[in-house]
Order: C-alpha cells, then sequence, then structure tokens
C-alpha cells in the first residue's frame, strides 16, 4: 500500500510536470510578435546623438552605419534605406500585418537630399507644372512632394506603403483593408500617418494615405530641425529662392499631424 501510495504521488507529480512544460510552450514569455522598445527618444538626446546632415539630407544612407537596407520581402526596390530602429519595428508590424492577411509593401525609405533634388527639379521642369510660374509652381509642387532639405525621408525615419494615390486606400478593397489594419495597428509599432486630411487646420502637404512615420525617432528629430533649421540646404535647387517666401519650415516640415503625448 505505501508503495502505491509513493507510486501515485510520483504519476501526479509526472502530469504536473508534463502541464507546466505544456503551458510555458504554449505562452512563451518571449512572444515572436512581441514589440520592441518603442519609447520616443528625449529631444535633447536626439539633438546631440542624430548628425545634423542627416536631418538635411546631405548623407549617403548606403555609407552611413544608421541605416540599414530594407531586405526583399519588404519592398520591390533594390538598395533603399531606414534607420535601424524603424527598420526593426517595421520589421515587427509586417509581420503582424501579415498574419492577418495584410501585405506590406515599402515603396519608398531613406531619401537623400540629391536624390530629392532630382525628384523635384524633374517637377520644376515638367510639363505638369508649366502653367505656373515661380511661387505658384512651388505651391503646386509642394502639394505632395517636398524641397530638397525639407523631406522627412531624409531622416530614415518615414516610409511610403504599397500604393502612392489615396484613392486607392479608400476604393480598392486590398487599400481599404490595409488602411484599415494601418489605422488599427500601426501606432502599436511606433507609426503614425502624419500627413491627415487637415480638417484639423494642419499646413503644408495634402493627405498622403501612404506616408508613415516612425514617431519615437522622427517627432524628436522634427525638434531639432525646427530648432536649427537647415537654412544652407535649401539652395542649388530650382525655385529655391521661394522657400522662405512659402515657409518651407514652419507651414511643410512642421505641418504634421502628432498623435504622441
Ligand atoms: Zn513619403
Amino acid at each position: 500500500m505505501k508503495n502505491f501510495q509513493w507510486l501515485f504521488t510520483l504519476l501526479l507529480f509526472h502530469i504536473a510536470l508534463v502541464n507546466c512544460k505544456y503551458e510555458s510552450h504554449a505562452n512563451p514569455p518571449q512572444n515572436d510578435m512581441m514589440l520592441p522598445v518603442t519609447e520616443k527618444m528625449p529631444v535633447d538626446r536626439a539633438c546631440s546623438e542624430i548628425n545634423p546632415v542627416h536631418l538635411a539630407g546631405k548623407f549617403n544612407p548606403a555609407e552611413d552605419s544608421s541605416f540599414a537596407v530594407i531586405p526583399a520581402r519588404f519592398t520591390p526596390k533594390k538598395r533603399i534605406f531606414l534607420r535601424d530602429e524603424a527598420l526593426e519595428s517595421f520589421e515587427f508590424m509586417w509581420r503582424a500585418a501579415q498574419a492577418e492577411g495584410v501585405k506590406l509593401t515599402i515603396l519608398s525609405a531613406a531619401r537623400n537630399w540629391t536624390y530629392q533634388r532630382g525628384i523635384w527639379n524633374r517637377k520644376w521642369n515638367g510639363s505638369r507644372y508649366a502653367e505656373f510660374d515661380g511661387q505658384e509652381r512651388a505651391v503646386e509642387i509642394l502639394k505632395y512632394s517636398s524641397m530638397p532639405g525639407s523631406s522627412r525621408h531624409h531622416w530614415g525615419t518615414d516610409i511610403d506603403l504599397n500604393n502612392f494615390e489615396n484613392e486607392w486606400f479608400e476604393s480598392d478593397p486590398i487599400g481599404i483593408a490595409t488602411y484599415l489594419w494601418l489605422t488599427q495597428h500601426a501606432a502599436e509599432f511606433g507609426f503614425y500617418q502624419v500627413y491627415g486630411d487637415q480638417t484639423n487646420g494642419r499646413t503644408g502637404y495634402r493627405e498622403e494615405k501612404w506616408h508613415w512615420s516612425y514617431l519615437p525617432l522622427a517627432e524628436p528629430l522634427l525638434a531639432c530641425y525646427l530648432s536649427n533649421p537647415p537654412v544652407d540646404a535649401f539652395e542649388n535647387f530650382d525655385g529655391s529662392n521661394w522657400a522662405d517666401s512659402i515657409g518651407i519650415v514652419d507651414a511643410y516640415v512642421g505641418g504634421v499631424d502628432s498623435p504622441l503625448p
């Protein structure tokens, strides 16, 4: 009888052990969907640690150790870059979206001053804006494109996702599902749509449902930018002389929705 009791105790112990193992397997403490740290970087730290040339885009992300190449599973583009922390958080967001049937595709990420100058000058000299002159032409282009030196894409914190037309996010079934997922979940990973519909009086660029910004870094970088704007970045491109009068720094760079507390 004594032996039987001993065996019974052993059996109970074994069941408890198996259960415990099963439990720990079912609820791993480190879920692979878990969020990396998305705490906001303090402004003074951002201003002292981030190289000021990054804010004006006067660098090559391919040669900068703060930036990483975006893996091919996230983008059809060859060798485009994002700041390490933003890319790490994007990867978590991408996986969470994929688990719910939403495919996030990065179409554009870090763009330096020279690249942005190419976009700007092509638009400035293209037929689409030929009917506008001087300041008016700059304002027309600025509906959706930044002047070199003023783009958040310089910072390596901002991405353009899936499609460059708001309409795709509003009327295509896949676009609607993608935008719904982003508005419900992107903030969990630190990403926000900073160019909203302007019904709140936001100045600057029109709404961009494709442009998402990694605010834990981009918000302190914006504060650094606004407190010490890189004024010498606004020269040597077509129409650069209009930068001041249209308020490129305050109305455009400063014209963002910032939902972080
Ligand atoms: Zn963008």
